[in-house]
């Protein structure tokens, strides 16, 4: 068993703005995993609002001894060593889970989507995300982009979001659900924009506050009329009781929680709860959604556009068709390594 990792810049097509911050760029690591000449390949994404860095992500992948991964026995025992080597680093244990599993699934010869016994028929709708922008050619290209999916999903900021709104009614019909990334502080103001938009076709609105401020949150999602789904209150399945009288729905993703087992489970208990469940990605390539895509069955919305957002894609393995993802038939997670990096 041999281990290769190396950093890398996903270039976005367009300036990326939410409602505190515009980027060009994402850090990202890569790891393989190679065993027998089979490669497993997983991606940790590390937008700047997380606490992981290029640099803490190898530092972890260099806390790994071959031997002892080798000799953990079967796939279980692998990810359960990844798991104790150190608390945190949710990102690079993520990419390490992801790995290994590619690994898992290549070496059977099947996606991970059968090896979980999960079915093709219940694929959820997909979102398509519109960052913030004011350049209506930008938009429109945005749009055009987009044209297969059903729902959009519009980024917001701390202002009232219904002009912008009003804006993209006069292009398209398509249902849209709203990402405030917690750019919003009054909760009053809050509730009369959602009144107003629960007529304009929005589905539902994510992050409404900042991510410590539950109380407010389980204020408005009370009384809104749309659901409000949390994403950065919600990281792991730790935060799963907090948070379920203080939303409706939550979005799930691999980097936050650590890997493809742990969103699962996540998954599963929220389903319990009668959460409605977003599977999510950051900004990631087709390696880390390829290995996402394969839970969609499982969910409400899979809001996994981030390769349809970058112009330097070093893996291929997302279709998106119809207005769905469809899952990867290659086996593992179905990501296939196009570009070559000198290891
Ligand atoms: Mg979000």
């Amino acid at each position: 068993m041999q281990i290769f990792y190396w950093p890398y810049s996903l270039q976005f097509k367009h300036p990326f703005a939410i409602s505190s911050v515009t980027r060009t760029d994402t850090k990202v690591v890569y790891i393989e995993i190679k065993e027998n000449e089979i490669s497993g390949y997983g991606e940790a994404a590390l937008p700047p609002y997380l606490k992981e860095t290029q640099e803490s992500v190898i530092n972890f992948f260099k806390k790994i001894n071959i031997n002892d991964l080798k000799n953990s026995d079967g796939l279980q025992a692998k990810i359960n060593y990844i798991d104790i080597l150190e608390g945190g680093n949710y990102a690079a244990k993520a990419a390490l889970e992801m790995a290994l599993h590619d690994l898992y699934g290549k070496q059977l010869n099947k996606p991970l989507h059968k090896l979980w016994n999960l079915s093709k028929r219940k694929l959820p709708p997909a979102l398509f995300t519109i960052g913030i922008t004011n350049n209506n050619k930008e938009l429109e290209e945005k749009l055009e982009t987009s044209k297969d999916f059903e729902i959009l999903k519009l980024k917001v900021g701390n202002t009232s979001p219904l002009e912008q709104i009003k804006k993209l009614r006069k292009l398209t019909g398509k249902k849209i659900c709203l990402d405030v990334n917690q750019g919003w502080y009054d909760k009053n103001l809050a509730l009369e924009w959602i009144k107003a938009m629960a007529d304009e076709g929005v589905i539902f609105v994510e992050q409404p506050f900042s991510k410590e401020n539950l109380s407010e949150m389980a204020w408005l999602s009370e009384k809104s009329p749309l659901p409000v789904v949390a994403d950065e209150s919600f990281q792991n399945v730790e935060d799963l009781n907090k948070i379920k009288n203080c939303c409706k729905g939550i979005n799930v993703k691999l980097m936050k929680c650590g890997g493809l087992d742990k969103a699962r489970l996540i998954i599963e208990k929220a389903k319990q709860k009668n959460l409605m469940v977003v599977m999510g990605c950051m900004s990631e390539s087709s390696c880390g959604v390829a290995a996402a895509a394969q839970l969609t069955p499982l969910v409400d919305y899979a809001d996994l556009d981030g390769p349809l957002l970058i112009n330097n894609d070093p893996f291929q393995g997302v279709v998106y068709e119809m207005g769905k993802i469809l899952l990867p038939f290659n086996p593992g997670t179905g990501a296939k390594k196009i570009y070559k990096q000198n290891n």
